[in-house]
């Protein structure tokens, strides 16, 4: 299970975490919506300490990183076990499709190349790009290089993917084929925080849907009930102006 308690986080003077708390359970796809400016990519980042936050716990599995007092070990360990997929895919541009779903195998953690390449190709065929392993990522569309993202944030074997709007650098019609690929993920249980626009995605996809608003989160539930009977007034607002 992972355990987020009363995370906080402020730049300067804004605070942007407010005191966040999720449970998530092992196998669970947990939408995250709402406005912009809310602290949906903090609360991510913060998660993997990419963002060191103020206060709070973040448990997975038997690894607890409390914010005041973390040790480097147990930061070093915490980004092992979360993977991030990020909208702009952040693609190592002098790497092949095989070379940027391996690096993190070979040069962390020291798996012989030969060995790293198999599980680099099983990887490639699970997102559908078998045939790409030898191209470079300017030779491939932004909905392929976002599907090698996913498959660089697979490899390393994370106990949980957090996605940050995947598909929002994407043409509509590039933004299937990776949902598809987070789909085909969600039926085998991989256990995945994605914050989204994409609110057809979300109740089709999602577990769970957790509305934050203004550093909190105001509200959650399971897709029919978020999208369906919004309790709070904020979350009936917000989804009024996108769906
Ligand atoms: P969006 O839907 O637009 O992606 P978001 O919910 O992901 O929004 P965040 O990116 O988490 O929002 O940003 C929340 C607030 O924190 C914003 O006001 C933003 O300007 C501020 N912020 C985020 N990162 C930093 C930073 N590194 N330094 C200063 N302020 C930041
Ligand atoms: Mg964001």
């Amino acid at each position: 299970m992972i355990k987020v308690e009363n995370l906080k986080k402020s730049f300067g003077d804004i605070q942007v975490l407010k005191g966040v708390d999720i449970e998530i359970q092992k196998g669970e796809v947990v939408a995250v919506i709402g406005p912009s400016g809310t602290g949906k990519s903090t609360l991510l980042r913060c998660m993997n300490y990419l963002e060191t936050p103020d206060a709070g716990v973040i448990s997975i599995g038997d690894l607890t990183v409390y914010a005041k007092s973390a040790a480097k070990n147990d930061i070093h360990e915490l980004r092992k076990r979360t993977s991030m997929v990020f909208q702009s895919y952040n693609l190592f541009k002098n790497k092949t499709a095989l070379q940027n779903i391996t690096e993190s195998l070979t040069a962390v953690k020291k798996i012989p190349r030969e060995e790293a390449d198999k599980i680099g190709m099983k990887i490639l065929q699970q997102v559908g790009l078998e045939d790409k392993r030898d191209s470079y990522p300017s030779q491939l569309s932004g909905g392929q290089q976002q599907r090698i993202g996913i498959g660089r944030a697979m490899a390393v074997n994370p106990d949980i993917i957090l996605f940050d709007e995947p598909t929002s650098a994407l043409d509509p019609e590039l933004v299937g084929e990776v949902l598809d690929v987070i789909k085909e993920l969600a039926k085998k249980h991989m256990t995945m925080i994605i914050v989204t626009h994409e609110m057809g995605f979300a109740r089709e996809a999602a577990d769970r849907v957790i509305f934050m608003d203004g550093g909190y989160i105001v509200e959650q539930g399971r897709p029919e009930e978020i999208f369906e009977k919004p309790k709070n007034e904020r979350t009936a607002k917000f989804l009024s102006k996108v769906s």
